[in-house]
């Protein structure tokens, strides 16, 4: 007989893995390197950092705390050390807030559309997920979230918002802290592209964690390193349910070397940011509805063979099934622009 996994993990969708390029190659018969990721929210350059196992010692466990790295961040944020806990990216500290806050009698609230493995990660706690639904413009339905908030043990923020990239204000996100009945969650993975943060204010909050990562601005996606900041007794809870040891010493030093090259990221970010009004404003020139938001990817609406073309080029979008919010929308990350350039190629050419 089969074994059953517990209800609250049974009766789960999961996430819906994206296919690997590798795949996608195969699947096209066009070269790997045709292929170009829209619908990761990746950045398409990579700080230069150390990947060698050169001067570590990897015979030994990383050091628990990862000192190095953990002392890169609070130079990077300035914020102490104690307050911060890193983990195998914001996935695996989404996941750990989950199982430190939440449980098969306790509520969580989340926005609807959010990034979704808020939703995941507190059903596989056993959690009820109360999902705000956005307003007809996409836009977080701020009463309804606040009341949501007062209610739930754990509220999850995306800050900017991933699908929709809006960006709340400080303000606000303050309020939601006030409203709250429990733990606050502000997810800043796109905090590089804005210019406003909860850190400004956190130290007053005590139920308040920052989440961020060096996936985004940091182009080190597959370093899998992201970190959150918050009152000691919540980083105290995060270090009591962490894995001992789940970034290898050679990530962590890596992660501390990009790090430290704050300033060229900044550079780079600017560029980006005007990359992306670029391409915003040429899918419009091209008849499509377009949402910009705040963070490295706009939304817009793609007719049908539009996308197919996109698609059997390689150019890989996010786009979103019936039933979902963002139905006919296409999230579509900021490239390089010859990569943004191939894109809005595909979809404006009409000879197939
Ligand atoms: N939060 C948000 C809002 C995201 O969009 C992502 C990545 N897509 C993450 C967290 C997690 O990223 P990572 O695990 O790579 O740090």
């Amino acid at each position: 007989m089969p074994v059953e996994p517990r209800p609250a993990v049974a009766s789960l969708a999961g996430y819906p893995w994206e296919e690997s390029s590798a795949a996608i190659a195969a699947r096209l018969g066009i070269d790997v390197e045709q292929v170009v990721r829209f619908d990761m929210n990746t950045v398409p350059w990579q700080l230069p950092v150390p990947v060698s196992a050169d001067g570590l010692q990897l015979n030994e466990y990383p050091d628990t705390f990862y000192r190095e790295l953990t002392d890169a961040i609070a130079a990077y944020l300035d914020r102490p050390a104690a307050s911060i806990v890193v983990g195998a990216g914001g996935d695996e500290l989404i996941s750990l807030v989950a199982q430190a806050y939440l449980d098969g009698v306790r509520t969580c609230a989340i926005a609807d559309p959010t990034y979704s493995l808020f939703a995941i990660c507190s059903r596989i706690a056993g959690a009820r997920v109360d999902a705000v639904p956005c307003t007809d413009g996409y836009a977080l339905d701020r009463a309804r979230f606040l009341d949501g908030a007062s209610r739930a043990h754990v509220t999850w923020l995306a800050n900017p918002n991933n699908p929709t990239g809006e960006l709340l204000p400080q303000d606000y996100v303050r309020e939601v802290a006030a409203a709250a009945a429990g733990l606050v969650v502000v997810d800043e993975a796109y905090a590089e592209f804005v210019d406003t943060t909860a850190l400004a204010w956190l130290d007053e909050a005590p139920n308040v964690v920052v989440l961020r990562t060096l996936s985004k601005a940091f182009g080190l996606a597959g370093l899998r390193i992201g970190y959150v900041t918050a009152h000691p007794d919540i980083v105290g809870t995060l270090n009591t349910v962490r894995p001992v040891s789940s970034i290898s010493a050679v990530a962590a030093r890596a992660g501390a070397t990009a790090l430290k090259q704050a300033p060229h990221m900044r550079e780079l970010v600017r560029g980006h940011i005007a990359e992306r009004h670029r391409l915003a404003a040429a899918l419009a020139a091209q008849g499509c509805a377009v949402i910009e938001g705040e963070a490295n990817f706009v939304l817009a609406r793609l007719d049908a063979a539009a996308l197919d073309r996109a698609r059997s080029r390689g150019l890989v979008l996010r786009t979103y099934g019936s039933g979902h919010r963002l139905d006919g929308w296409s999230r579509i990350t900021v490239r390089a622009p010859e990569e943004n350039a191939r894109l809005l190629d595909a979809i404006h050419d009409t000879t197939g």
